[in-house]
């Protein structure tokens, strides 16, 4: 079990917030697999200047926190969470012409697919790989998402943040160390938060940004399960594909209660209603250990575990039902 927050910093945090500081909620509904157990507390920032505040509140009173975007790329632990959830909803977007050309700027709690879209109706073409992301444009430079040989390291051309002890700062691409899906952000939370970004796109017509945006769209319904899902379970490993591996040691379909590694692309684990944290992680386990001993190759987890993940210092895995395991 992780910490709870100490009675004396919990006085300080209700004294603080008032009616906006949220307890014992629910976080499955804040998450993109509906699964999750409860924050203990939990802050909704709705513009990018109340997340600043929120944030340097929290740095000043010492209490530990986790940002949340859409929750498509984290598996909340059924025991929840202790840190304080700040749920980002500060979405402003606007368009920029300069000298070097057009670019967006989005507060960082802004969806990918909107700011895709907004950009296709201008004409202005780069994102369109990025429509059906279901995460904020915060998580996606934490995370650097990508698809279709294009990811926001790529786009990137500023980035505020936020850093304790610091404040607010303008970083270009080169500090977030950016590698596959990593980057400085993913490997420090809690010590920076992303504020907005600004990313360089290019000037078409809004026929041909259409066009682009509806083919990656149609490729990603005919390989892609449609449910509740955390998007890719696995990072691929150098040279191959996770889905090919866990399709390659016969667990595609399998499931564990209400979890399912999909029938249809074996990276993404699906949520068929009231999925439990703890059965995607005997699927997760399960799926490591198959692959390791038929391929020697350990997946590494592209989701984060977010939460009390007591489990993960256990390496037993459930039994299966219909002798799966
Ligand atoms: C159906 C589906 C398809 C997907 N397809 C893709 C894909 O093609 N490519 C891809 O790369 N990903 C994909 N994903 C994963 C996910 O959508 C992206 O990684 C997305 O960018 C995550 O954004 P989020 O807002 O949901 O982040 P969250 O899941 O909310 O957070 C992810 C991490 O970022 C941190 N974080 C979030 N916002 C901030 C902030 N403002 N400041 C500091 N830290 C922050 C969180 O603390 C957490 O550590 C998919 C997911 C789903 C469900």
């Amino acid at each position: 079990m992780s910490t709870p927050i100490p009675t004396a910093k919990v006085e300080a945090l209700r004294d603080t917030f008032e009616s906006g500081l949220l307890e014992n909620t629910p976080l499955a509904q804040y998450t993109a697999a509906r699964i999750g157990g409860p924050a203990d507390f939990l802050i909704i920032a709705s513009s990018g200047d109340q997340l600043a505040e929120v944030i340097n509140t929290l740095w000043d009173i010492d209490v530990p926190f986790r940002v949340l975007g859409a929750g498509s790329n984290i598996l909340v632990s059924d025991q929840g969470v202790r840190e304080v959830v700040v749920l980002n909803r500060a979405r402003e977007v606007r368009f920029i012409e300069d000298d070097e050309g057009p670019k967006v700027e989005a507060e960082s709690g802004a969806m990918l697919g909107v700011i895709t879209r907004r950009s296709v109706e201008r004409g202005l073409s780069g994102l369109e790989w990025a429509a059906s992301i279901p995460g904020t444009i915060g998580g996606a430079v934490v995370g650097n998402a990508g698809a279709y040989g294009d990811d926001i390291a790529g786009m990137l051309e500023m980035v505020e943040i936020l850093q304790r002890g610091i404040g607010v700062e303008q970083w270009p691409v080169q500090r977030l160390e950016y590698a596959y899906r990593d980057s400085w952000l993913k490997q420090h939370p809690g010590e920076a938060v992303v504020l907005k970004a600004v990313l360089g796109l290019k000037q078409s017509t809004p026929e041909e940004c259409k066009a682009k945006m509806g083919a990656f769209v149609e490729q990603r319904k005919r390989t892609q399960p449609s449910g509740a899902s955390m998007g890719s379970m696995f990072k691929n490993p150098e040279g191959d594909y996770a889905g090919r591996l866990i399709e390659a040691v016969g667990l595609k379909g399998t499931q564990q209660g209400a979890a399912q590694i999909s029938p249809l692309h074996a990276n993404f684990f699906i949520n068929l209603g009231d999925a439990a944290a703890a059965d995607v992680w005997d699927l997760i386990q399960l799926v490591r250990e198959r692959v390791a001993s038929q391929f020697d190759v350990w997946l590494e987890l592209e989701v984060e575990l977010v939460g009390d993940w007591e489990i993960m210092n256990s390496n037993v895995i459930h039994s299966l039902p219909g002798g799966q395991a």
